[in-house]
């Protein structure tokens, strides 16, 4: 293939989900030109499907250090102290900036923003738009303030295919017959739960910025690390694996056996109700347990109710089949709290990257926080040093770029095989299979999980099910064909 053409930018950002848009805007206000390169449109981000909210301690009865004390409970041992840190002090301020860029959160009667409550959180903070559709409502103002920007350039429907990297540092990226040159490249293209075959993810997201980092030689972390949503829709047609949000939980719906009793706390962390869910699942031969959302106002949650009911399932009238699917990872390319990946030139922000913020059990609800948090860091950080001019390939080096070949989705049978071999539950001998896949990423996906050979927050392991003390606070981390344990502080 050749190259058609080649751009320059001071930052190319890959993605358009939350953490991208926000990026771009923030390196275009500092005047900065940026260019946005996006494979998928707007509405198959995980960013435009998050249904509960940001994650803020701004209630009267919050705090910084209670937000903290959640996070780290809910991440099992594993959570790097301070990127939990900078995210709960740093996240009413960005709840604040999307505000003034014209996002219009809920408020209550007396016009103060109106707090959800979720699963693993001890007082009400999730902030959320048009009731459930947080992510569509400020995705969309996000994009169209890009749009309209002068300073970004969108290259829509793009897909990045490779990292270019020259002397050690990353100098830009190759996307459809197309050399983008920046002095940072930002990778923000999202998480990898759709390569498992039961997940509540756009189909996009399946990990494709980690296996462009790793190509280029950044590290990847914590990728045994998949979050299972306990309440996934299963078995209604043309919804299946339709997420029905915590918050509902949070309002009062509760969790039933086929017998109609109740079995789990519904408002535990996400690992601890998945993994009630599936014990029952298994001990029963059952396909879903019963959500009761009879007593739930439907005005609150607009969009989940229609979708429901469009489906066929009538949620005032009757309990709504649910049962656990991929839906968050929780590992990703390695940063440190500026977004820097251990690439220079390369950053990583929002589900792609992996600051150890989420430990072993995301905390419901961190993770858009997360994206705007430390995308203004990011930039921030990549907009501070003194620009390097912007470095040309030769020809050949031009040439080879664009030969690299276009990385293929996950078949049918590597789903098949994550769900199998690297589900809720996972032992040595399906991991060693999954060893064997022809996907780069669920290879690399067994390896970590083949080496933590313990029970901790998502990841559980049957032939392993103590929590052991020797891996607090320890991360796989794999370079290359290196895996190494460390210790983040
Ligand atoms: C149904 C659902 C509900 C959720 N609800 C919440 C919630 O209420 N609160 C919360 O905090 N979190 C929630 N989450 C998680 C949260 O939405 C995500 O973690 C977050 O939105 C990820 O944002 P992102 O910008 O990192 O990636 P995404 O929004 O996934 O965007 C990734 C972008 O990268 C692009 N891309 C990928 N690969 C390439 C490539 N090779 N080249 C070019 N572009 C590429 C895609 O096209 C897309 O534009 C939810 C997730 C789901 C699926």
């Amino acid at each position: 293939m050749a190259v058609a053409s080649t751009r320059d930018a001071d930052v190319a950002v890959v993605g358009a989900g939350a953490a991208g848009l926000y990026a771009a805007l923030c390196a275009a206000s500092e005047g900065a030109s940026v260019t946005l390169v996006s494979a998928t449109p707007l509405a198959q981000t995980a960013s435009y499907w998050a249904q509960g909210g940001l994650a803020a301690a701004l209630a009267a009865d919050d705090s910084f250090e209670l937000h903290l004390r959640d996070t780290e409970r809910a991440g099992r041992g594993l959570v790097r102290r301070s990127a939990a840190e900078v995210l709960v002090r740093e996240a009413p301020d960005r709840v604040g900036d999307l505000q003034s860029l014209g996002v219009r959160f809920d408020a209550d009667r007396f016009g103060q923003l109106a707090l959800g409550l979720e699963g693993g959180h001890s007082v009400r903070r999730v902030v959320h738009a048009g009731g459930s559709a947080t992510g569509r409502r400020v995705v969309r103002q996000l994009s169209a303030l890009v749009a309209a920007h002068p300073r970004v350039t969108v290259l829509e429907g793009a897909r990045a295919r490779a990292l270019w990297v020259s002397d050690g540092s990353c100098r830009g990226l190759v996307c459809d017959g197309r050399i983008v040159l920046a002095r940072a490249v930002l990778l923000s293209t999202g998480g990898a739960a759709a390569l498992w075959e039961r997940t509540t993810n756009p189909p996009g997201s399946q990990g494709v910025g980690m296996l462009l980092a790793h190509e280029a030689g950044a590290a990847l972390a914590d990728l045994e690390l998949m979050q299972f949503h306990p309440t996934a829709v299963i078995g209604v047609r043309g919804r299946e694996g339709f997420l029905v949000t915590e918050a509902i939980r949070g309002e009062g719906a509760t969790l039933h056996d086929e017998r109609g009793e109740r079995f789990v706390d519904e408002l535990a962390p996400r690992d601890e109700v998945a993994r009630a869910i599936q014990e029952l699942l298994v001990q029963t031969g059952a396909r879903s347990v019963g959500l009761d959302m009879r007593g739930i106002d439907p005005a609150r949650f607009p969009n989940v109710f229609s979708a429901l009911r469009e489906a066929g399932v009538d949620p005032s009238r009757e309990l709504v089949p649910v049962a656990p699917a991929a839906h968050y990872m929780m590992g990703g390319i390695v940063t440190d709290l500026d977004g820097q990946s251990t690439v220079p030139g390369l950053y990583a922000v929002g589900e792609a990257s992996c600051t150890g913020l989420h430990g072993a059990n995301r905390l419901a609800s961190n993770s858009l926080s997360e994206c705007f948090v430390f995308a203004r860091r990011a930039i921030s950080h990549a907009l501070s040093g003194t620009a390097d001019a912007i470095e040309r390939p030769g020809d050949s080096e031009a040439q080879r770029l664009a030969s690299v070949p276009e990385l293929t989705a996950a078949s049918p049978e590597t789903r098949a095989a994550l769900w199998r071999d690297a589900g809720i539950f996972r032992e040595r001998e399906g991991l060693e299979r999954l060893a064997g896949d022809t996907h780069p990423l669920a290879r690399l996906i067994a390896r970590c999980a083949l080496a933590r050979t313990e029970s901790r927050g998502a990841h559980l392991r049957s032939d392993h099910p103590a929590t052991e003390e020797s891996f607090e606070l320890r991360h796989a981390v794999v370079y290359a064909d290196e895996l190494d344990w460390q210790t983040w502080s």
